[in-house]
């Protein structure tokens, strides 16, 4: 009887767990400089706008992960787990 009530909060949790994995964990992704700046030149081609610097960064925990323009767009790296695993798998086939 305990084994089964074990097996079952061991399930409840697995599941939900996995829910979660997939479909709620958004991870905000450290930028580095060159990526942000590549961020940047595609907005301004995209959008068209005429800003000469980089109004702020956006950062959390001490690392930039975005940033605003001039003209208020704001960008932000933000990535699903699922998805940097997908790369890492890539990665490895690669090499
Ligand atoms: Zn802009």
């Amino acid at each position: 009887m305990i084994v089964e009530i074990l097996i079952a909060v061991l399930w409840f949790g697995t599941t939900f767990y996995s829910i979660w994995y997939i479909f709620g964990a958004k991870t905000y992704q450290p930028l580095t400089l060159d990526n942000l700046a590549l961020q940047w030149k595609l907005h301004k081609q995209k959008t068209g706008s005429k800003a000469k610097l980089i109004h702020s960064m956006i950062k959390r925990n001490n690392e930039i992960v975005g940033f605003k323009c001039e003209c208020k767009y704001e960008y932000q790296q933000k990535r699903l787990i699922t998805q940097r695993v997908h790369k890492k798998t890539e990665a490895k086939q690669c090499s």
